[in-house]
């Protein structure tokens, strides 16, 4: 009886794992070779569902932390696993913050929903796999020869993204490695790196007539009446990145940005992560979908929600070479989807 039932019961197993970059990776504020990441699976009636924390260490969680607070979560207290909205903020209440582990829990669910049903996610939201965006490819801040060196290797992407933001000089000396190698469109990623405002107008001007068509939270996260003066003056739209977390922190940047980036390992996963992408969209808002370092099982979520995003930054996978999963691939620059339930993720043999 007692085996009959724990079969039937939603087990939850999670692993640490470190996801090792191909490139030192350097942002704003630093640079790092490896992600911490925890890797879930929920299981019931032999099925598997995959899903994953990624932590780059700025974001405040850890491999102890998730564990901390994965050790806490009882899936067996729910008899039906299609309940998500009774599950998931349950899952939430349990503790603030650690948005990474619950986003672990929230794909695993979904993958494991969508496996049972034998349909992939975009098909249960009604999208079609044809509208999925193309991806940028991400650059780091880093030397001009190696940023040549990277530009040419994004040779099938049609968009490079540039993390920017340390200084004037090495933020320009970046823009003209690249142009050097490539006439193609550039987002830039201040990573809240500008701190003066007017400063940060006559870089996005000089950035702009140098075929740069977006910029990534310019200013820090909560000088927000700052961004709204930056953005009544900016040639180009602005994004918020740091500036938006979960669905509460949407509504008050309409009017201080032009669009948002929706993260799964920010907003808790999927289920929030749609409701951002709606609301963002009822405001007016323009949707980036967006990501960390992450596996391709992550980035296979996001892919799924990718046909309602006007751009993509899902290259997270193609900067680890350690990947446990195969799943949506980036084809041509463009996100791609697997024809497979769930999340379309597959282990690899290891
Ligand atoms: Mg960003």
């Amino acid at each position: 009886m007692h085996a009959f039932r724990s079969a039937c019961q939603m087990q939850l197993r999670f692993q640490p794992y470190t996801l090792e970059l191909r490139h030192a990776f350097g942002i704003a504020s630093n640079t790092r070779t490896t992600t911490p990441a925890m890797l879930v699976e929920v299981e019931r009636d032999g099925l598997i569902g995959y899903g994953e924390a990624a932590m780059p260490p700025y974001l405040g969680e850890t491999q102890q932390t998730a564990a901390d607070f994965l050790r806490r979560v009882d899936l067996t207290r729910f008899a039906d696993p299609f309940q998500l909205e009774t599950i998931l903020p349950a899952v939430d209440a349990l503790a603030p913050g650690n948005a990474a582990a619950k986003a672990a829990v929230d794909l695993a669910l979904h993958d494991w929903i969508g496996k049972k049903l034998g349909v992939p996610w975009f098909r249960l939201w009604g999208l079609d796999p044809a509208k999925t965006p193309v991806t940028s490819f991400t650059i780091g801040i880093d030397t001009p020869e190696v940023v040549r060196a990277k530009t040419r290797e994004a040779a099938p992407y049609s968009i490079l993204k540039v993390k920017l933001g340390r200084s004037p000089d090495e933020d320009r000396a970046i823009i003209e490695a690249i142009r050097a190698e490539t006439d193609k469109p550039i987002s830039v990623d201040a990573n809240q790196g500008w701190t003066d405002r007017e400063a940060a107008l006559r870089m996005i001007e000089w950035l702009a007539v140098h075929g740069v068509v977006f910029i990534e939270q310019p200013l820090p996260k909560d000088r927000l009446d700052d961004t709204a003066w930056l953005r009544g003056r900016s040639p180009l739209p602005l994004i918020a990145d740091e500036s938006v977390q979960r669905l509460d922190s949407v509504a008050r940047l309409r009017g201080v940005f032009d669009g948002i980036n929706v993260k799964l390992m920010k907003c808790t996963g999927l289920r929030e992560a749609h409701r951002m992408v709606t609301l963002a969209r009822a405001l007016g808002l323009k949707v980036m979908l967006g990501c960390m370092t992450e596996t391709s099982c992550a980035i296979s979520a996001a892919a799924q929600l990718s046909p309602l995003a006007d751009w993509a930054d899902l290259d997270g996978a193609l900067l680890i070479k350690n990947d446990p999963f195969d799943g949506a691939r980036i084809v041509d620059g463009k996100v791609t989807l697997p024809d497979r339930p769930g999340l379309g993720v597959i282990k690899r043999p290891a």
